[in-house]
Order: C-alpha cells, then structure tokens, then sequence
C-alpha cells in the first residue's frame, strides 16, 4: 500500500485538504494507494511558491541544469523497479511494459540533458556597430497534467523537457496512478534545488485548478475532453497550452499483403497494452480481397493471448485499468453490435474480480459506427471490409482525431499517397509500432497541439526574445 504526500513549496506532505483519493488494484479490488487531494487554495499556493523559486532557476546555467536532470536520470534509474512495480499495481500493464516504460523515461531525461544546453538562438546580421541576436528563454513556470496509460514515460519527457529549459513545474499525476507520479517526484527532487518541482495530487478537480491558475504554460496529455476544458481555462490566464491528446488511429490493410502478417500487425497494434496506448489501432479498413483470412488469423491472435496480472511474467493481456473504464469499452462493443456488428472473439464481461476485458474482434463494421469513429482505449479491432486504397484512405482520413496512422501495403505508391494524403501527425508504412529516435510531429485536429515529445519539445518550454544592442549617440562601442 502506497500512502502517497504532496510537495508544495519545497516541503513534503503539505496540504491535501479536499479529502483523500485511493486507487484499486485492477486486478482484484484491493487498495493499492492512498492519496491526498489537494483543494485549490493549496493550488493557488503552490503556484506562487513556484513563483518564487522561478528567477533564480531561470538564472541557473544551462550546463548546471542539465547536470541535475542527469542527476534526476540516475535517481529513477535507481528507483526503476518500484516504479514499474507501482505502475503495474496501479494501472495494470504487464510489468515487462511497465519497466520498459521506466526505461524509457530515463533514456528521454538524459537526452534533454545532453541537447539542452546544447541548443540556442542565432545571431542576426544587422548594422555592424550594433549586436543583434534572438534567444531563448524560460517560460517561468509550467503545470504538467499526466494520464496513467504510460505514466512514466510520458510524465519524464514533460518534466525533463519543461525543468532543464530552467522552467519550474507543478506536475499533476492522474488520479488512476499518483503513487507513480510521487516516487517520480522523490527522485526528481533528490536531484533538484528545493521547490523547482512541485507535485499535487487529486483529481479533474485538482487538474482544473492548475490549469485555470496563473502559469506560463500547460501541458496536457490526456484525453480530448480534458485538452478542451484546459485549453478553455487556460485561455482565461492567457497560459499556453501544449495537448497531446486522444486518437481514434487507423490501419489500412491493402489488397495483395500475406494477410497472417497483417494480423500479426493488427494485434500487436489493438492488443499491447489492453490496447491503452494513444497510438493503438483503434479502426482497421481491409481489403475485401484479403478480409476473410486476415480476420481468421486475427481471430486466431487474440484467442492465443495470455491474459492475467500484470506482475505474471506470462501475461500479455492485463486488465484495463478499472471498471468504469471497461464498461465504457463494453458498452461501445454492445452498441456496434447492436447496429449489426458482429463479435468474432471476446465482447463478453469475464465472471471475477477486477477489470479485466478478452481481446475482442468485431467484424461487420460500418465507418460510420461509434465504435470505430471515437476512441475506445481498449483491446478491440473492429474490422470494416473496403474495396479500394482509395476508399481505405478516406475513411482513415475522415476522423475527428489525427494523432498517427498505420498503413501496410506492398504498393509504394500506396505508401507515397498514404503519408501525403492522411491528416495525422505519424505515418507508418508496414509497421504499427516504430520509428527512428529523436521524431517528433505536430498531432491534427481533437489529438491536439504542439510538439509533445522530441527535441522540438524544448523549443516549447522556452520563448524567444529579439535583441538590438547600440551604443548609446549613435557611437561605436
Ligand atoms: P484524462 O484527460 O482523463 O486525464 C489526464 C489528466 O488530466 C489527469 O491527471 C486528470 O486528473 C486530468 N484532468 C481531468 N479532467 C481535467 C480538467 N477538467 N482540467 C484539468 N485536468 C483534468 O486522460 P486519461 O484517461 O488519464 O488518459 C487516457 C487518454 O490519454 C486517452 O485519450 C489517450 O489517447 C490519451 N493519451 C494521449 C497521448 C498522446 O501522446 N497523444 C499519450 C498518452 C495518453
């Protein structure tokens, strides 16, 4: 049982008058953690101490700061097994993916420290007896406001980025995973000046008093629904926001693929992670040439998953993280079934303790139903047979997301048309997970705005000022 203190102002256990938050096991209903929930006058309090400590870390050198998020690297690289143990209790992933999670995270830290200080502005050409140049510079001080599908990994890149750009952040795990988000907050302070980071617990409530406070910046990953209330209430302090939010992300499987493969594809994409992952296959469009064997064999793939605890070392297929969240990923099943879906595998509640779901694949479906339109962020694939590229490419095109896409064909036309035509922040061809280090990409419509991860990531925790030097009369210096 984790019993989890906030840290505000440099001191922890402050605060956490609006009560306490616990957070169930999903794998069978036993506390796992306990959590204050902070109000928001002790919000607003927590801001203003960061105020407080915002100039001196602004003044702090580039080489200094990095040193201490290399020093922050070390301490969650030391604490890497109780995180991802936490992880796994809280939220339920395999504890494989938890741990990869965490190692990701680090590796993340270390490369906002090494490309930091490394990064500046450009000097600009102007009147020779005149100094001209633009640099950036920290934006003050910054809420970060993190989901529990990947808590670390997402978490380190917003914090890392946001504190060696000589930020101060106030960081607001999610309510479904706080004992991950304080043994982060230990580690990071072991290795930071007293009071640059902050950490406040609870949950929306909590979340929308950071987010209408006065800060420089917002971070959200999150859902759609919340990118939008924050991005409303934020307009209210004039804070920018930074969203990477939900997606509903397509695979397209063209005519003439060896269609076990694709399901091969298609069921690490919907099933890794209970299908909890922002770039998850959330719809699939087939080819009616290859449809039938490619649904056989997916079928075939979701049946022969493991299921069980994430601490198992044998599961593949976790719970979700709670009920509320399985019966809103069941109810989007029943209703596509409802309007003619048919279930091929799983779709049914499993008898037992906690919130686990089977990997389900639904066949008979329409573009237009609920079930592939919105996100589901759960182990589903609903399948819609199509009868041309070009059909596949405008349903993957007509969304109200646009965070990434996945499209396997043997055609390299195909591919060419595929990233150019398909607005969504990530293209991948033949592949559903991957793609080189250091890629970052704007994500479209209802996934959000701005760089999210990637070295672009520092150039949002910073702005840039112009600046014109003379000598005074007109005179050289
Ligand atoms: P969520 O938006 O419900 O919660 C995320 C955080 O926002 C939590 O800390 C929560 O307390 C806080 N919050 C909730 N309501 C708020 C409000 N009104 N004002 C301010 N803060 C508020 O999302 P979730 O359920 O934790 O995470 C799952 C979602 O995250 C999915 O939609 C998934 O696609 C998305 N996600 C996106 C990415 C990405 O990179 N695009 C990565 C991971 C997860």
């Amino acid at each position: 049982m984790y019993t989890v203190a906030q840290l505000i102002g440099g001191v922890w256990g402050a605060g956490g008058e609006a009560g306490e938050l616990v957070v169930h096991d999903p794998v069978d209903g036993s506390r796992v953690t306990s959590a204050p929930v902070a109000t928001a006058d002790e919000v607003g309090k927590a801001v203003a101490a960061a105020r407080g400590v915002a100039a001196e870390w602004a003044a702090t050198a580039p080489a200094e700061r990095a040193a201490a998020l290399h020093r922050a690297a070390d301490a969650v690289a030391e604490a890497a097994d109780d995180l991802a143990r936490a992880t796994t209790a809280e939220m339920g992933k395999p504890l494989a993916d938890a741990r990869g999670g965490v190692e990701a995270g680090i590796a993340t830290l270390r490369q906002y420290a090494e490309l930091a200080p490394a990064r500046g502005g450009r000097t600009l050409h102007g009147d020779p007896a005149a100094i001209d140049f633009m640099t950036p510079q920290p934006r003050g001080v910054v809420a970060v406001i993190t989901p529990w599908n990947d808590p670390v990994a997402v978490s380190c890149g917003l914090l890392g980025a946001a504190l060696v750009t000589g930020n101060v952040v106030l960081h607001k795990p999610s309510e479904r995973a706080p004992a991950t988000g304080w043994l982060l907050a230990r580690a990071f302070d072991a290795a930071l000046p007293a009071g640059v980071l902050s950490l406040l617990t609870g949950g929306p409530e909590t979340g929308a008093a950071l987010a209408a406070a006065e800060v420089d910046v917002v971070a959200h990953v999150g859902s759609t629904p919340t990118g939008r209330a924050i991005a409303a209430a934020a307009a209210g302090s004039g804070a920018k926001v930074l969203l990477e939010n939900g997606g509903s992300d397509p695979l397209v499987v063209d005519a003439g693929v060896d269609p076990v493969w694709a399901a091969g594809q298609a069921a690490q994409g919907a099933f890794a992670n209970a299908g909890q992952i922002c770039v998850a296959v959330e719809r699939i469009y087939v080819h009616r040439d290859v449809a039938e064997d490619f649904v056989d064999a997916l079928v075939e793939r979701a049946r022969a998953l493991r299921s069980g605890p994430g601490r198992d070392p044998d599961t593949e297929l976790g719970p979700l993280v709670d009920r509320r969240h399985r019966d809103q990923v069941h109810g989007q099943v029943t209703a596509a079934v409802a309007e003619g879906a048919r279930v091929r595998t799983g779709g049914t509640l499993p008898d037992g303790p906690g919130s686990f779901y089977p990997a389900t694949v639904v066949d008979d479906c329409r573009h237009d139903m609920a079930l592939v339109r919105e996100e589901t962020f759960g182990p589903v694939a609903p399948v819609v047979v199509v009868d041309s590229f070009s059909e596949a490419l405008r349903c993957a095109a007509d969304s109200p997301y646009g965070l990434a896409a996945t499209v396997l064909t043997g055609s390299m036309s195909h591919a060419q048309r595929a990233w150019r035509e398909l607005p969504v922040g990530t293209v991948k061809v033949n592949s559903v997970f991957g793609g080189a280090p250091a890629g970052a990409a704007h994500p479209r419509r209802g996934s959000g705005q701005g760089f999210g991860y990637g070295p672009e990531l520092l150039d949002e925790f910073t702005a840039t000022k112009a600046v014109h030097i003379e000598a005074p009369g007109g005179r050289h210096w």
